[in-house]
């Protein structure tokens, strides 16, 4: 295990094996020769939980066995456990057998959730280094809206960066052989494992509210940052870790100008021009890994 696997210590992950109790449909969800897409989803998935945690991790898993579970509960499992990642294990199926390449889908628009863009793309870089399949797409992130008009359930219903891993395509006679082999499900979830141990290494910054109501006497908004390294300390920590050029805040949906002060980590905004009520604050900035905070999105409140 590298020594970078160490920052999973301690880290959540949700882990969940697409489909699940439909054995008895035939043809459904299967390649040329009937291995079940959910059965190699499952391995994999029982896999990369025993890593995680032996990393010290706490994997959760949302299915254990050959079983459905709703879309909805999936995400609601994640967000019960207070999991801090959600991944989704799935594998690929079109109509051309000889397709065979990886992907990661995340929700809606790249703005939605910047935190899970970071994730699937530590995810699609070790997975695909360790599987190391021969075809590649011009750009393995992808939309989920691209296949369903409201994205994937799973995604959406997510609460914290959360992705949904094609690792290769199960409809591709070769690789659905390799798909049945756990030798090779333990290789994929090595992958996964390594993706989020890589963004683990990244760190999980964070922005908080320091109080989500002002009033007329004191307007200012202050933002705490948590550029998600700090708790490491380690030569360099006293050096800024945040890129102040990546803090950008809207308000309302609106651009707002802010103050930042890099020695506190605080970001002040002044809402004195803003009328009583509750107001939706969007803040956002990167680290040295260029990994964005989670959430992006409060609410605060002004006082009458
Ligand atoms: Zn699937």
């Amino acid at each position: 295990m590298p020594p970078w696997t160490r920052h999973l210590e301690g880290v959540r992950v949700a882990i969940d094996p697409g489909h699940g109790g439909d054995a008895d449909r035939p043809g459904y969800k299967r390649g040329p020769t009937g291995v079940r897409e959910a059965e190699a989803n499952l391995r994999v998935a029982l896999a990369l939980a025993e890593m995680l945690e032996a990393a010290g991790a706490i994997p959760v898993l949302t299915r254990r066995e050959d079983r459905d579970v709703p879309l909805a509960e999936r995400a609601r499992i994640a967000e019960r456990e207070a999991c801090d990642l959600f991944l989704s294990i799935h594998h690929n199926a079109i109509s051309d057998p000889s397709r065979n390449f990886g992907t990661v889908w995340v929700h809606a628009d790249p703005d939605h959730s910047p935190a899970s863009l970071d994730l699937a793309w530590s995810i699609h870089r070790e997975v695909n280094r360790i599987l190391d399949l021969p075809q590649s797409v011009p750009c393995p992130i992808l939309s989920d809206r691209l296949m369903v008009e409201r994205g994937f359930a799973v995604l959406r219903e997510a609460s914290m960066p959360a992705v949904l891993s094609e690792a290769s395509f199960h409809t591709n006679p070769e690789e659905e052989r390799r798909l049945s082999d756990p030798e090779y499900n333990r290789r994929e979830a090595y992958g996964h494992f390594l993706g989020l141990a890589r963004h683990a290494e990244g760190g999980f910054p964070r922005a908080a509210l320091l109080a989500s109501r002002v009033g007329r006497a004191d307007p200012i908004l202050r933002i705490a940052l948590d550029d998600g390294l700090q708790a490491r300390k380690g030569w360099g920590s006293e050096r800024p870790r945040i890129l102040a050029g990546s803090i950008s805040v809207r308000i309302d949906g609106l651009p707002v100008r802010h103050l930042y002060d890099g020695a506190s980590g605080r970001v002040a905004v002044d809402a004195s021009g803003l009328g009583a009520g509750v107001h939706s604050l969007d803040l956002r900035f990167e680290n040295v890994f260029k990994h964005s905070n989670h959430p992006t999105r409060f609410e605060f409140e002004v006082a009458p």
